[in-house]
């Protein structure tokens, strides 16, 4: 482990005060990711700002009619929290779906947002990993790629996000609350995270002194019909392979709505517009969400290990489509949370 200092934020303003003259510092939450990457040499910080005492722990009614989430609740509240769990079980299914008790009360929604890459080559200083170190090549294309993305990739890296709660907010239209230099920002979810192109090192749009406050939920719920599917290797405990997270608005055998998102496919939450406009005005079919499934796929490619993953996609958006539109969800959590 490197040395580091360690500094604590008395408000958000000094929190951005502090960041904006150290543009090599940390924010530290839960530090159930940074601190791994520290101890991995992955990262290396002059500073960790400890922004824990922040008051930002609180999720509240917004004036539309939506809900605020502070950037530090952390995720086991969040998920058992008495609104989220009754008006967007979605979320707190998928929340419910990632790691494990313990981590998820250590776990900020902040911090979960910019979790890094499980890409076994990013962690593994003896190997190059352009998103670590930029310009030294990606391991994975051609080496041991099974955990890998298949939509969104570029040449210069294939990593996925490993976020569950993430592809939910995706669906659901969350909003990012930043604060920086120039004072605060609202991101839409969609525009928060970035694909690799030939900057890979860089996962978000968050500028290097900003802070996440909240994350702001529209009024819409989808709480009747609505799935989190998560594919893994073990029930728990795992990232996924594969994992999708619908909401639909059925009204008279039609869909109405429709939000489809994708996990461990990409470099980022992977909603796909075209697919959902295809489903709306369409009736809950089968054969219609075979149709939105290769749509989602239809740019998709494996590289060699991963190859199955479209397979396991195509399976994978059917499945949850079918059970949000009979209202039968997914996850163990959901017996618990409703
Ligand atoms: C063994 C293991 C298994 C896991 N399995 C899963 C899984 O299945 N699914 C899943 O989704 N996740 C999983 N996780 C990841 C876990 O959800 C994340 O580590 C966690 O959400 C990160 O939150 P944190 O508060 O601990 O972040 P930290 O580690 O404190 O910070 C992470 C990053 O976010 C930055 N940051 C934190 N808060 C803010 C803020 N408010 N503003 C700006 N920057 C900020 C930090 O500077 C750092 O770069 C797993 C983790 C582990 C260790
Ligand atoms: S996929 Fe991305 S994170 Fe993994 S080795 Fe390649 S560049 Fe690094």
């Amino acid at each position: 482990m490197n040395n580091f200092g360690y500094t604590r934020a008395s408000d958000v303003a000094d929190a951005v005060r502090q960041m904006a003259g150290d543009p090599a510092a940390k924010f530290i939450a839960g530090g159930t990711n940074l601190i791994d990457l520290m101890k991995e040499n992955v990262a290396r910080p002059s500073r960790l700002i400890d922004i824990t005492h922040l008051p930002l722990d609180k999720t509240e009614q917004s004036r539309d009619g939506g809900l605020r989430i502070g950037a530090l609740v952390p995720n086991s509240d969040l998920a058992y929290h008495p609104q989220i769990a009754a008006r967007y079980p979605l979320l707190a299914s998928a929340i419910l779906a990632g790691a494990s008790q313990q981590l998820r009360n250590m776990a900020s929604t902040g911090g979960n947002l910019l979790q890094r890459t499980r890409c076994c080559y990013f962690y593994d200083t003896t190997t190059p990993c352009n998103k670590r170190e930029p310009g030294s090549g990606c391991s994975a294309i051609g080496g041991i790629n099974r955990m890998h993305a298949i939509l969104g990739t570029s040449e210069h890296c294939i990593a996925t996000h490993p976020s569950d709660m993430c592809v939910a907010l995706a669906a659901l239209e969350a909003r990012v609350l930043a604060t920086g230099k120039s004072g605060e920002r609202s991101i839409a979810f969609a525009d928060f995270h970035r694909l690799p192109g030939d900057t890979p090192q860089v996962d978000s749009n968050l500028r290097a002194d900003e802070i996440i406050t909240a994350i702001e939920l529209p009024p819409k719920g989808f709480a009747e019909n609505y799935t989190y599917l998560k594919v893994r290797d073990r029930q728990s405990y795992a990232f996924a392979l594969v994992s999708v997270a619908v909401g639909l608005d059925i009204e008279d055998g039609t869909i109405k709505e429709a939000r489809l998102a994708l996990g461990g496919v990409a470099p980022k939450p992977w909603r796909d517009r075209e697919a959902e406009a295809q489903l709306e005005g369409a009736r809950p079919t089968r054969e219609n969400f075979l149709l939105a499934a290769e749509t989602v796929l239809r740019d998709a490619h494996g590289f060699g290990h991963n190859d199955f993953k479209i397979e396991l996609a195509r399976r994978c958006i059917q499945r949850a489509l079918a059970q949000a539109a009979h209202g039968t969800p997914q996850s163990q959590a959901d017996k618990r949370i409703r």
